[in-house]
């Protein structure tokens, strides 16, 4: 495969053309995503990932859910479809802690009674602001008909990892989506993978094993290869 100048080159990931106009070699790379300013990396980081977004992207197609991805290429990239991406990011939270328990005052680790769907900007100049579906239509990032393709995606992913960790005994306590179109079909883009979601474990009374999971610059090193073994085993 021909892989020319770089396309995208983001935060985590790099997406390159290939000889097909179409398709993009999506990489990824060693670097943590939390915006500390400074760039941290842990070597290996990007092979994990690579392996758990491609896993959880496959599974999902065995749903039916459209997505972006079409194979694995070698331990750390992909090949996808190119995507018109919606720029926004959809988080799904289905436990409160962290900014949702502040913000509405509900205790940490509550779980939800339904899944809570939050919107945010792309658009790191004004710091991702949250937004809501009319924003999005007012913006011009996607019309009425994409914004339902869009829930009704990232519904279906929720209940399908949900479950999916649910027997390795986890709670997928929340995590965040891309969106992108090909033509005029919306399909999940981007990754999932340890730096987009948040699982805690469950101990055998049922109760929050937060600690576990916690991802932090420290205790990074010895997540990412942790959540590699208990999902792909
Ligand atoms: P960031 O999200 O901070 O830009 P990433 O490293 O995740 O950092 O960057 C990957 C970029 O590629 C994102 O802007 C994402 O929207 C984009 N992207 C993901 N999947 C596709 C796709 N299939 N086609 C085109 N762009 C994509």
């Amino acid at each position: 495969m021909k892989v020319q100048e770089k396309f995208v080159e983001g935060r985590t990931k790099s997406l390159y053309p290939t000889d097909q106009n179409d398709h993009l070699l999506m990489e990824f790379s060693d670097t943590l995503p939390f915006e500390t300013g400074k760039k941290s990396t842990i070597k290996g980081k990007g092979i994990i990932n690579s392996e758990i977004s491609s896993f959880l992207f496959g599974y999902l197609q065995s749903y039916n859910v459209p997505t972006h991805f079409i194979k694995r290429i070698d331990d750390k990239s992909s090949l996808v479809k190119k995507l018109s991406m919606i720029p926004l990011q959809m988080l799904i939270w289905n436990t409160a802690t962290g900014s949702l328990s502040k913000r509405l005052g509900i205790a940490d680790g509550t779980i939800l009674e339904t899944p809570v769907l939050e919107y945010y900007l792309k658009d790191a100049k004004l710091k991702n602001p949250m937004i809501n579906d009319y924003h999005a239509y007012a913006l011009g990032l996607c019309d009425r008909n994409d914004m339902s393709a869009v829930v009704r995606i990232g519904t279906k992913v929720n209940a399908v990892l949900k479950s999916f960790f649910q027997r390795k005994n986890l709670a997928l306590v929340n995590f965040t989506l891309e969106f992108g179109k090909s033509g005029h079909q919306v399909m999940l883009g981007d990754e999932i993978s340890p730096d987009t979601f948040n699982v805690w474990g469950i101990n055998k009374d049922g109760k929050f094993d937060k600690k576990t999971f916690h991802l932090s610059a420290e205790t990074a090193k010895q997540l990412y290869p942790k959540l590699q073994e208990i999902i792909l085993k």
